[in-house]
C-alpha cells in the first residue's frame, strides 16, 4: 500500500512565550522532519518564491527565507531565491537583498525574461508555455509560497507559485492568463461596443470590457464573482443579443493549465529534490502581483510542508476552510472592491465566499492529483503544538540577555 504523504505543520497558536515553542522553532522543524539531506553537496537550489511588486510587502518574510536558505547552506549546496524580473529588481524596496535572504536572488528566466524552455501543451488552443530557464538549470526546488487568494481561481498557492511563476512573462500573461476566453460565452458577431458598455454599466464589479485596439468584448474572469450564484446583472442587461453567459468551464479552465504548467517544472526535478512550504500568513485577498498593501481576509494560520505538492495544497485548503474567510473585516470593504457571499454559504470554501462559487480553490488539486502529482490523502503532523510547549517549567525569559549593544 502506498504510504500517505505526511504533511507538516507549524501553527501561528503557540503555548508559552519562549523561542522554542514559537513559530520560528516550528519552521526549523518542519525542514527538519522534511529531511534536507536529500539535497546534494553542491546542488544549485531554486528557492522560489514570490517578492511581491511596488507597494506589496505582504510577502512571505524575508526572516524565514533567510532560515531556509541557511538550512540548503548547511547541505553544502548553493541556494539562490528566484522570481520574475520586475519582482527581483525592486526586491529591496520590501526588503529582499542577497544580504538579508543569506543567498543571491537570480531572475527566473533571465533579466529580460526570455531564457526559457518551450514545453508542447494541448489545452484549448494553446500548444506550448516557456518554462523559465534558470528554474529548470537548478538541481533542487524549494517552492516557497505566501499563501493568499486569487482573482483567477479563487487561491494562489503552491501550484500557482510554480504553474505562473515558473514560466516567462508571454506564457503567464497572454497564454495561462487567457486561457478562460478559449470557450465562447457570447456570440461575437453580434456584439457591438455600445452593447458592452451597457452591459459593464450592470456589471457591480465592472467585469465586462471593451478593448479599444482589437475592437473586441472580453469578460474579465479575475473580476467576475458570479455574482456570488444570485441573479446576473450582466445576463440581464444582454436580454438574449448576444447569449452572454457565465459558464463554470471558463472558471475551471485556469485551474487545469494550472495543473498542467507545473507538473511540466515538478516533471523536471527528481522526486527526492522537490520541497513545498506554504506559509499561510498575511492572507490577502488577491496575488503579491498586485503590488499594494491589501487587507487580510483570513487570521494568520502558519506553516505547512511537504515533499507532494498535492498534499501541501490540499492540506492547506482544509486548514483554511476551518479558519473561515473574516466576514466582519470584508464587510468594511466597498463592495465595488470586495464583497462576500451574502448568505455565508457554509458549503463553499472561504475562497468561494469571496470570489464566486466558480474559483473552487480544491479544483487544481484534484487536476494535479488527476495527473499524478500527489495525494489528497495525507496525515496531518503538528509539530510543536501550544499544547505540547505549554507543558512543564516556563523558560527565563531573556530579553535583550546575551551580549548587547550598550
Ligand atoms: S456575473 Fe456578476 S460580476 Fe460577473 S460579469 Fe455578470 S454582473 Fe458582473
Amino acid at each position: 500500500m502506498t504510504e500517505v504523504p505526511k504533511v507538516y505543520y507549524g501553527s501561528t497558536i503557540v503555548g508559552r512565550a519562549a523561542r522554542y515553542a514559537c513559530l520560528s522553532a516550528k519552521l526549523d522543524s518542519i525542514l527538519e522532519h522534511l529531511d534536507l539531506s536529500t539535497i546534494e553537496k553542491r546542488d544549485k537550489v531554486a528557492i522560489k518564491m514570490h517578492l511581491g511588486f511596488n507597494d506589496g510587502y505582504q510577502t512571505v518574510p524575508v526572516y524565514f527565507v533567510r532560515k531556509v536558505a541557511e538550512a540548503v547552506k548547511k547541505q553544502g549546496a548553493f541556494p539562490f531565491v528566484t522570481d520574475n524580473p520586475s519582482a527581483v529588481y525592486n526586491a529591496a524596496d520590501r526588503g529582499y537583498t542577497s544580504e538579508t535572504c543569506g543567498c543571491p536572488i537570480i531572475p527566473i528566466a533571465g533579466v529580460k525574461d526570455g531564457y526559457v524552455t518551450k514545453k508542447e501543451i494541448d489545452f484549448n488552443g494553446l500548444d506550448s508555455l516557456d518554462a523559465a530557464g534558470v528554474l529548470l538549470d537548478s538541481d533542487v526546488l524549494v517552492n516557497l509560497t505566501h499563501v493568499k487568494g486569487h482573482g483567477a481561481c479563487g487561491y494562489g498557492g503552491a501550484f500557482k507559485n510554480i504553474a505562473l511563476g515558473g514560466y516567462g512573462a508571454s506564457s503567464r500573461w497572454n497564454k495561462i492568463h487567457g486561457v478562460e476566453q478559449f470557450l465562447k460565452y457570447f456570440d461575437e458577431t453580434r456584439m457591438t461596443k455600445e452593447h458592452l458598455v451597457k452591459l459593464r454599466a450592470a456589471c457591480p464589479r465592472n467585469a465586462p470590457n471593451w478593448n479599444e485596439k482589437k475592437g473586441a468584448a472580453s469578460l474579465s474572469f479575475y473580476e467576475c464573482d458570479q455574482c456570488h450564484g444570485k441573479d446576473k446583472p450582466c445576463i440581464e442587461a444582454d436580454a438574449g443579443l448576444t447569449d452572454w453567459s457565465i459558464n463554470e468551464e471558463n472558471f475551471v479552465a485556469f485551474q487545469e493549465i494550472m495543473a498542467i504548467a507545473a507538473k511540466h517544472i515538478i516533471d523536471s526535478f527528481d522526486a527526492d529534490k522537490l520541497f513545498h512550504l506554504n506559509f499561510m500568513m498575511n492572507i490577502t485577498p488577491y496575488c503579491d502581483c498586485m503590488g499594494m498593501g491589501m487587507p487580510n481576509v483570513i487570521e494568520d494560520i502558519g506553516i505547512v510542508g511537504s515533499r507532494d505538492i498535492v498534499a501541501v495544497e490540499a492540506a492547506s485548503l482544509d486548514l483554511i476552510a476551518k479558519q473561515g474567510l473574516l466576514v466582519d473585516t470584508v464587510k468594511k470593504i466597498p463592495e465595488n472592491y470586495m464583497r462576500s457571499n451574502p448568505d455565508g454559504d457554509s458549503s463553499l470554501h472561504p475562497w468561494q465566499l469571496l470570489h464566486g462559487p466558480f474559483k473552487n480553490p480544491y479544483k487544481v488539486v484534484e487536476y494535479g492529483a488527476a495527473r499524478g502529482m500527489g495525494s489528497m490523502k495525507y496525515e496531518l503532523v503538528e509539530l510543536l503544538s501550544a499544547e505540547e510547549t505549554s507543558k512543564g517549567e516556563p523558560p527565563k525569559i531573556e530579553y535583550e540577555g546575551g551580549p548587547t549593544f550598550y
